[in-house]
């Protein structure tokens, strides 16, 4: 049973307040032909630039990830990307009228429900996968971050705060063990109040509030609700990471063990991943591998949600 590239079945928008300008912004998801993969379109610029979603084309890692070409670029793309791996589509062209994505809730629930309301279409191209063939590896100081060959994708993610309500959280988490609907999409964002106000001062942030973010004073949760899970914290590691991961272009087959990471190591791994010709083999698979495209399906409503 060959696997087939994915878009959407028809356009869908949303609005949201842009994490740092504070500002509105309009977002449109179109459906896109076969292997065209995922594209940004600025469309507050004249001529509307376009600008790939690959990590090639990262230009800041700063707080998110920024992808950027010919002067023109998209902020914090990662949670959108994130949401797109996760359902399993593979083309699609975002238009945005900001140099940033809304953050919406902080996390890629939002997106997930946009997509799974608009619905997705195969198409007549198999989708390939890379398949791992040697270990890869970047560390930075006490941070690592690596990939093994594994006939499925995986990630064992540990991180570790100097603060009494995270300390160290590890998740290790496949499609063997759940969705990425349920265990990944809700884990917002976080932050913590002192830096928060550093950079609201530094005029950044500037749409920064409990409605899109975790925060955290040097004690406590801020938000009224509470956390989502009890680890969200490293599970919005790992939704970050699918979604700096879903710049590589295909889903990856391999188990990654990450230490510490973030979207600046995110990064540099999978840049150096790609680069080395010895290190992964373009595969169509068959079989369906362990993917997040199983759950993203099976969770797939047929009518459109109201
Ligand atoms: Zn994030």
């Amino acid at each position: 049973m060959t696997i087939y590239q994915r878009t959407l079945s028809r356009p869908v928008a949303c609005t949201g307040i842009g994490l740092h300008s504070g500002r509105r912004i309009n977002l449109c998801l179109r459906p896109a032909e076969p292997d065209t993969g995922v594209v940004f379109k600025r469309t507050d610029i004249p001529d509307s630039p376009l600008i790939p979603g690959d990590v090639n084309a990262v230009v800041s890692t700063e707080m998110c990830t920024t992808v950027g070409s010919g002067g023109a670029c998209v902020a914090t793309v990662e949670h959108l990307m994130s949401a797109l791996a996760g359902v399993g589509v593979d083309n699609v062209l975002v238009e945005v009228d900001a140099p940033e994505i809304p953050v919406m809730d902080g996390s890629s629930a939002p997106f997930v429900f946009l997509l799974k309301h608009t619905g997705l279409k195969s198409q007549d191209q198999p989708r390939k996968y890379f398949a791992v063939r040697r270990e890869v590896c970047v560390s930075e100081g006490d941070k690592f971050l690596k990939v093994l060959p594994a006939d499925h994708f995986s990630v064992d993610y540990t991180i570790e705060f100097d603060h009494p309500l995270i300390r160290r959280q590890r998740m290790v988490y496949s499609q063997k063990n759940g969705s990425y609907d349920r265990q990944l999409s809700r884990a917002r964002t976080f932050g913590f109040l002192s830096e928060f106000r550093r950079l609201q001062e530094a005029n950044l942030a500037l749409g920064g509030s409990l409605d899109n973010a975790v925060v955290v004073d040097d004690y406590r949760v801020l938000n009224d609700d509470g956390l989502r899970f009890d680890d969200e914290f490293v599970r919005h590691k790992v939704l970050d990471f699918v979604g700096d991961m879903a710049l590589v272009g295909r889903p990856i087959m391999g188990a990654f063990v990450a230490h510490k990471s973030g979207h600046a190591l995110n990064n540099k791994l999978f840049r150096k991943f790609l680069a080395d010709p010895q290190a992964w083999q373009l595969v169509s698979p068959e079989a369906a591998p362990l993917d997040f495209e199983a759950a993203g399906a099976l969770a797939m409503p047929q009518q459109a949600v109201a």
